[in-house]
């Protein structure tokens, strides 16, 4: 199909947007009235997940990356502060030119890989520029040269992928799947699907967590989009301590609802992290913020932080 075709198709599925309005918002009430009759857990997971990339690497812009050496420094300490193992998503590309401060935090953290070059490795997103699509045997040679990057950095061989911007297809999750990876973290989440752990082959596939009820955001009192609160920095850093605790007992009260273990996975990058990359910094020092929102959830939920490959163990 053309770029085009895909990412119309892509429009009319998306979850959010007016067309599907009135089915969403009978699904919305029928959601928050099982989720208040449903049990809500005591104990939770939680999975800090880092895609290590080229600064800005959503937007595309340029080839550098001077947040990830400071990020690689300091995170390692955090680690140490709130006793927990967080999940790294390398840009295979970056494992050589940082493979030092990688091997030093690979003891203690999961490090999987996040593409080759940041790359599309699904379909386009209806309203992103990038729509460059590259043939399943090229994702397989870049599957290799990530693999030997790890071996040439001294890193084992990735067994956990999310692909860029969660963009993946059923091709690539076969391929994934003989190349020996067990775990995959690119879905979608925040456009409507349940933040639950499901299969596909031999590799367990865990969302970025995102509450499962549609927000809706109104304009002169019509509701006209129905957006997903994902479990990004954003949200988990300056969201209301209230808005939070709702986010999260909606989440994690799903997953217990359906079988699945309570957890929750948290999306974030090396640009968020360090004031190097100044568009996305923060007024604050997002380590300390982080420690506090994980003591701060410690208060509500008895928490462990791992990584994303110990919540399925
Ligand atoms: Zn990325």
């Amino acid at each position: 199909m053309t770029p085009f075709v895909d990412r119309y198709l892509d429009m009319v599925r998306d979850q959010r947007l007016p067309h599907l309005i009135p089915l969403t918002l009978v699904k919305r009430q029928l959601l928050l009235r099982a989720l208040a009759n449903a049990p809500k857990p005591t104990s939770i997971a939680v999975s800090l997940t880092i895609d290590v990339e080229t600064d800005d690497g959503h937007a595309y812009n340029g080839y550098n990356a001077p947040s990830v050496a400071p990020f690689l420094e300091h995170i390692g300490q955090l680690a140490d502060q709130v006793n927990g193992g967080f999940t790294l998503f390398v840009q295979g590309d970056l494992a050589v030119p940082y493979a030092e401060p990688l091997r030093q935090l690979a003891p203690n953290h999961e490090i999987g890989l996040h593409g080759w070059h940041h790359e599309l490795w699904g379909k386009p997103i209806w309203y992103s520029k990038i729509t460059e699509q590259i043939p399943l045997d090229e994702k397989a040679r870049r599957l290799q040269l990530a693999f030997d990057a790890f071996a040439t950095a001294g890193l084992a061989r990735p067994t956990s992928f999310r692909a860029p911007w969660l963009r993946i297809d059923d091709n690539v999750l076969h391929l994934l799947d003989q190349q020996g990876f067990v775990l995959d973290s690119s879905v979608f989440v925040a456009r409507g699907a349940k933040p639950v752990i499901q299969q596909f082959g031999h590799l367990t596939r865990i969302p970025v967590s995102a509450s499962p009820v549609p927000r809706l955001v109104r304009r002169s009192g019509i509701p006209v989009f129905t957006p997903y609160i994902a479990l990004n920095m954003p949200t988990f850093l300056t969201a209301s301590d209230e808005n939070l605790l709702t986010l999260v007992g909606e989440i994690v009260t799903y997953q217990a609802s359906v079988g699945c273990p309570p957890h929750l996975v948290i999306l974030s990058h090396p640009w968020e992290y360090e004031p190097v990359a100044p568009r996305f910094a923060y007024q604050f020092d997002v380590y300390q913020r982080l420690a506090e929102r994980f003591d701060w959830l410690a208060t509500h939920y008895k928490t462990m932080l791992l990584p994303l490959s110990k919540l399925v163990v």
